[in-house]
């Protein structure tokens, strides 16, 4: 703190070591529950997770890692993954989540974007990374997230083990007083079109994130509550939640690889988790497991749904059946993420329950620290009354100004973030997803570029022209579908295309259907015309309950 110079008031830079420290200072003994990769449940407490965070920053430190320099982490979210949170970032270092279903190509595009010096893996990743050593060479160590492994050894020679480097680092090191507009993690976004972009985020606007997201109609985590993120510790930081827990010192339960509906239910029930929070799939999962298991999911009051638009019957079959309050919330990437949440009014309180299930099926109003409008084509801003939809824009205190080593900013003339959605704004300010202009797919909170999908078909011999777009699905909100024009004379099947997808991109990417037309339609600049493609075809998966 600094209480000289003539201020007023002290001033104290806002770091993710503050966040640690208040954690072990004050909820030191809170427990942290994590499953871990190898089976089993690891129960450490905040103290413990901000020892060996120090001790993990200091064994970097003496290791040569420098301030500013990234370290990957392809990881579930465990205990080691939440030191490395705090550890890498406190350090002045940057914490690189990297989200593991990548393709192999995506995956090392984005370590040799980054840069990373060191990644930091899970034993279930270890040898899809061994198999991409030679495609990383900035990577100068690998370190397995776990003790000392003798048989991963085998498949990695020299690997370096997490509770080793904890164990060198000394208990006594102290944090550095960093300049707050240092960066302290980075994320990839999928491009649109082209490669993956990094989103650099600052130790102000992390903590700035955390405060303005946890306000009582953002996610409201109290001392008291035990909180599970589903949402993966490589998406946009679990928008959140790892700091946030610090910061309110919650009780935090790490899921691990298990996210099957079963697996989440006995971690509700035997952990007494109240607030959890994850995308739309996710819960689908766990609705069925509670019916097949007969649990009442006591202890769960609250969850969290976003990154991808929630399902309105969702919200009576929790509340009805489980008293469990779903929160809709929208955000992505380049938003930290949390850009709004849906809580009532005063005003709508006394309102018959439909009528605020309605209002509460938005993805909800902005916290304080962000700002929302919505423009037309030509840019005008557009009226607040529900009815007109325009792309959505935002600024503040949490959102990118522009993309990590990318050239140029992300923003528009005047400043705000274009976000790609389309949206309408209510006059009491809920903001409603309507369509999205980018052009991708969103399976299960997962990005599936269609360019990517369209090239791979149009590459295929008997093809003369294809459009990949995002169909509705049940299970996964969206899955791509491929509609594809042959070659004069060319013969080709559904099965025949789809098996030419195989090693091309993730298993997960390959399209659910190829339907063939004749012609493509076209637009007056010679641009396929999507929307007329998702009108007509955009259903074809809703009967279909699993792939
Ligand atoms: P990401 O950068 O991967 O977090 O993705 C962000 C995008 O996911 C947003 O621009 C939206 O298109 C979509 N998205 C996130 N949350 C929601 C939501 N609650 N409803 C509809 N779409 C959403």
């Amino acid at each position: 703190m600094n209480a000289g110079s003539g201020r007023t008031m002290m001033e104290a830079p806002l770091l993710v070591s503050a966040l640690i420290d208040h954690a072990a200072r004050w909820h030191g003994a809170t427990e942290v529950v994590s499953v871990e990769t190898a089976g089993g449940k690891d129960h450490s407490t905040w103290a413990e997770i901000a020892a060996n965070s120090r001790r993990l920053a200091s064994a970097l430190g003496r290791r040569g890692i420098g301030q500013g320099d990234r370290c990957g982490t392809i990881a579930w979210n465990n205990r080691r993954h939440l030191e490395l949170y705090f550890g890498l970032s406190g350090g002045g270092f940057v914490c690189h989540t990297i989200n593991p279903r990548l393709h192999p190509d995506q995956m090392a595009f984005i370590i040799n974007h980054s840069g990373d010096r060191m990644l930091f893996v899970d034993r279930t990743f270890l040898t899809a990374v061994a198999a991409l050593v030679p495609r990383i060479p900035g990577v100068e160590a690998i370190v397995l997230m776990g003790p000392r492994d003798p048989e991963a050894e085998t498949i990695l020679p020299g690997l370096l083990f997490h509770d080793d480097l904890v164990a060198e680092g000394f208990a006594d090191y102290a944090w550095p007083v960093l300049d707050e507009a240092a960066p302290s993690s980075l994320c990839y976004t999928s491009g649109t079109t082209g490669d993956p972009k990094g989103v650099l985020y600052t130790h102000r606007s992390t903590v700035l994130h955390a405060l303005g997201g946890n306000q009582p109609d953002g996610l409201a985590v109290a001392a008291r509550d035990s909180v599970m993120p589903v949402v993966p510790m490589f998406h946009v930081n679990a928008w959140g939640v790892p700091y946030i827990s610090a910061a309110t010192g919650c009780r935090l339960v790490l899921p691990g690889p298990g996210l099957d509906g079963e697996s989440l239910v006995r971690l509700i029930d035997t952990e007494g988790v109240s607030l959890a929070l994850g995308v739309p799939t996710i819960w689908l999962g766990l609705l069925a497991a509670l019916e097949r298991t007969g649990s009442r999911a006591e202890s769960l009051k609250r969850t969290v749904v976003g990154g991808a638009a929630l399902p309105p019957a969702m919200i009576p079959r929790f509340r009805d059946e489980y008293g469990v309050d779903l929160i809709h919330a929208w955000g992505m990437t380049e938003t930290s993420p949390l850009g709004t949440l849906n809580q009532l009014l005063h005003r709508h309180v006394a309102l018959p329950p439909p009528v605020q299930e309605e209002i509460r099926r938005a993805q909800g109003r902005p916290p304080f620290g962000v700002d929302l409008r919505i423009v037309d084509d030509e840019g005008r801003i557009l009226p607040h009354d529900g009815h007109a939809q325009g792309t959505l824009q935002i600024r503040g205190h949490w959102i990118v100004a522009a993309y990590f080593e990318a050239g140029g900013g992300a923003l528009t003339t005047d400043g705000w973030f274009d976000t790609g959605d389309i949206a309408t704004i209510s006059p009491d300010g809920y903001m409603t997803i309507r369509d999205r202009a980018k052009d991708m797919v969103k399976s299960g909170g997962e990005w599936i570029s269609t360019v990517e999908i369209e090239n791979i078909a149009i590459a295929h011999p008997a093809i003369a022209n294809a459009a990949a777009i995002a169909a509705r699905h049940p299970k996964w909100d969206e899955r791509p579908v491929l509609i594809a024009v042959k070659r004069p004379g060319e013969e080709v099947t559904e099965a025949e295309l789809l098996t030419f997808y195989q090693g091309r991109v993730a298993g997960w990417q390959v399209p659910d259907r190829v339907i063939f037309i004749d012609s493509l339609p076209l637009g007056g600049t010679g641009k396929v015309l999507k929307n007329r493609l998702r009108d007509q075809f955009g259903e074809v998966l809703m009967g279909q309950t699993d792939r």
